[in-house]
C-alpha cells in the first residue's frame, strides 16, 4: 500500500514537475535571448559541479565560508521588507560578501556561494521572475569564481593569501581591487548582453554610466576590498563590517526605489506626476530667463485595435517600442513622460514653436515608417505599422501659464485627431490649428 502511494506520488510529482517546467516564463522569451540565458546558466552549473572536485577542502575554509554566507543572509534578512526596484540592475551590496569569499577562499567557494544565497533569497524575498534571479546569480558565480582564480595566479610577493606589511599590504590591496573590478566587468558584461538582447535600445548610460550607478558600484567595491582585507587578516573581524554593509544595503535599496518612483514601469519614461512637476520647473526657468520652450503631446492612432488584435500584454510591448523611439529620437534634456494610456507628453526646453513642429514631424515620420515588431510571447512575429497624432504648443510671451501651455498642446492634438490623424497641429498662441499639417 505504502509502495503504491509512493509510486503515485512520484509519478504525480514527475508529471507536476514537467508541467511546471513547461510553465516557466523562460520559454516565452524570444531567441537568441532564451538560448543565451540557458547557455550561461548551464555553463555555471557545469562550473558548480566541476570546481569542488578539484578543491582541497579544509574545515577552517568551510567555517569562514559559512560565516560570510551568514553575514550575507543577515543583510538580506535585515532588508527583506524593502521592495527591490524592478527592470533595472539592482545594486544590493551582496557582491561585498562574494568578493571577500573570492579572495580569501579557493575558487570553488566563490562559484558555490550564490547557490545558497539565491535559494535563501527566493525563499525569503520571493519577488521578481525566478529565471532572472537564477541568471543574475549565475553571472555572479562565473564572475567571482574567475576573480578568485585570477587572484591565485598573482605571485606571492605581490599578493598571496595573507597581506603582509609595508608595501606588500598595498600591492595586495591593489590586486584585490583589480580582481574586484574584473569580477564587476564579467558580471555586468554578461548582464548587459542579456539586457541588450531583451531590448536592443537599452542605453549603457542609463544602467552604468551615470553618477548614482558609478558611486554605488565604487562604494560596493571599496566595502568589498575592506572586508576582504579584514577577513584575510583575521576572519573574526568580519563582524565589524556587517553593520555598515547592512546600513548601506538599506540605503541603496531605498534610493533605487525612490528613483524608480519617478518612472512609468511599463515604458521606462517619466510617469505623469513626475513629468508635470519637472516640466513646471523648466517652465518657470524658461519664463525667468526669457528662453523659448515648447510642449508636445502625442497620442497613438487607433491603439485600441492593437489590443483587440493581440491583447494587452503584447499591446504593452508596442507601447514600449514607441516609448523607445521617442527616447532615441529626442535630446537628452527633453522631458519625456507617459501622460496616461497611449498618450505621451514632451517638454522641449530651448525650443521655439517652429523647431518643435519640425521635431514633431520627424517623430511622426519615423514612427509611421518604423514598424513595431512583437518579438516575444505568444504573439511574436506580429508587425504593426502605427501612426501618431501630435499637438504642439510653444511659450509665446510672459503671460502664459504652464497649464495653459499643456491645454493648448492637448487641443492641438485633438485637432490633429479630428483632421484625420497621422499629422502634427501647432498652437502658437493658445488657439490650436494655426499650422495644422497633413501627413504626406
Ligand atoms: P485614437 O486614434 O482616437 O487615439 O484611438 P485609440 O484606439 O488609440 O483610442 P484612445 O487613444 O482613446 O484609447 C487608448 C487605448 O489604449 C485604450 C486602451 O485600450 C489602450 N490602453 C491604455 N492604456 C494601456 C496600457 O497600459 N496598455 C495597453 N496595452 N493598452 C492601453
Ligand atoms: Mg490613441
Amino acid at each position: 500500500m505504502a509502495a503504491i502511494r509512493l509510486t503515485g506520488v512520484v509519478v504525480g510529482g514527475a508529471r507536476d514537475a514537467t508541467a511546471s517546467v513547461r510553465r516557466w516564463q523562460l520559454w516565452t522569451l524570444a531567441e537568441p535571448l532564451r538560448s543565451y540565458l540557458l547557455a550561461v546558466t548551464v555553463l555555471t552549473a557545469a562550473a558548480i559541479v566541476a570546481t569542488p572536485a578539484r578543491t582541497a577542502w579544509r574545515a577552517s575554509d568551510v567555517a569562514v565560508f559559512a560565516a560570510l554566507l551568514a553575514c550575507g543572509i543577515v543583510s538580506i534578512e535585515a532588508t527583506h521588507r524593502t521592495r527591490e526596484a524592478q527592470g533595472t540592475v539592482v545594486r544590493d551590496l551582496q557582491t561585498v560578501w562574494y568578493l571577500a569569499i573570492a579572495i580569501t577562499l579557493p575558487p570553488a567557494f566563490a562559484v558555490l556561494a550564490p547557490v545558497p544565497l539565491t535559494a535563501y533569497k527566493l525563499w525569503r524575498v520571493r519577488r521578481g521572475l525566478v529565471y532572472r534571479r537564477v541568471f543574475s546569480n549565475a553571472t555572479i558565480s562565473l564572475a567571482y569564481g574567475s576573480a578568485s582564480a585570477l587572484f591565485r595566479l598573482i605571485p606571492r610577493d605581490i599578493a598571496g593569501s595573507v597581506p603582509g606589511s609595508g608595501v606588500h599590504v598595498l600591492t595586495w590591496t591593489g590586486v584585490v581591487a583589480g580582481c574586484g573590478a574584473a569580477a564587476w566587468l564579467i558580471n555586468n558584461g554578461l548582464l548587459l548582453a542579456a539586457i541588450r538582447l531583451a531590448d536592443h535600445r537599452t542605453r549603457l548610460r542609463d544602467l552604468f554610466a551615470n553618477r548614482e550607478a558609478a558611486s554605488s558600484d565604487l562604494i560596493e567595491l571599496s566595502l568589498g576590498i575592506s572586508l576582504a582585507l579584514v577577513v584575510a587578516i583575521n576572519p573574526v573581524l568580519m563582524a565589524l563590517a556587517l553593520p555598515s554593509a547592512v546600513l548601506y544595503r538599506r540605503y541603496l535599496l531605498h534610493s533605487q526605489l525612490v528613483a524608480q518612483a519617478r518612472i512609468d514601469e511599463k515604458t521606462g519614461l517619466l510617469n505623469a506626476g513626475t513629468w508635470q512637476r519637472e516640466a513646471e520647473v523648466e517652465f518657470v526657468r524658461a519664463q525667468r530667463t526669457g528662453s523659448p520652450l515648447a510642449v508636445v503631446m502625442i497620442d497613438i492612432d487607433h491603439f485600441k485595435a492593437v489590443n483587440d488584435t493581440v491583447g494587452h500584454i503584447a499591446g504593452d510591448r508596442v507601447l514600449r517600442g514607441i516609448a523607445g523611439t521617442l527616447r532615441e529620437d529626442l535630446r537628452g534634456y527633453d522631458l519625456i513622460g507617459r501622460f496616461g494610456g497611449d498618450e505621451f507628453a514632451i517638454l522641449c526646453p530651448q525650443t521655439t514653436g517652429e523647431e518643435a513642429r519640425r521635431i514633431s514631424e520627424r517623430l511622426r515620420d519615423r514612427i509611421a515608417g518604423d514598424p513595431v515588431v512583437i518579438d516575444s510571447g505568444s504573439h511574436a512575429g506580429y508587425i504593426f505599422r502605427l501612426t501618431v497624432s501630435i499637438g504642439v504648443s510653444a511659450m509665446n510671451g510672459p503671460g502664459r501659464t504652464f497649464d495653459g501651455l499643456t491645454a493648448s498642446a492637448d487641443s492641438a492634438l485633438y485637432q490633429a485627431k479630428g483632421e484625420g490623424r497621422n499629422r502634427v497641429c501647432i498652437s502658437l498662441d493658445g488657439s490650436a490649428g494655426l499650422n495644422g499639417r497633413r501627413a504626406g
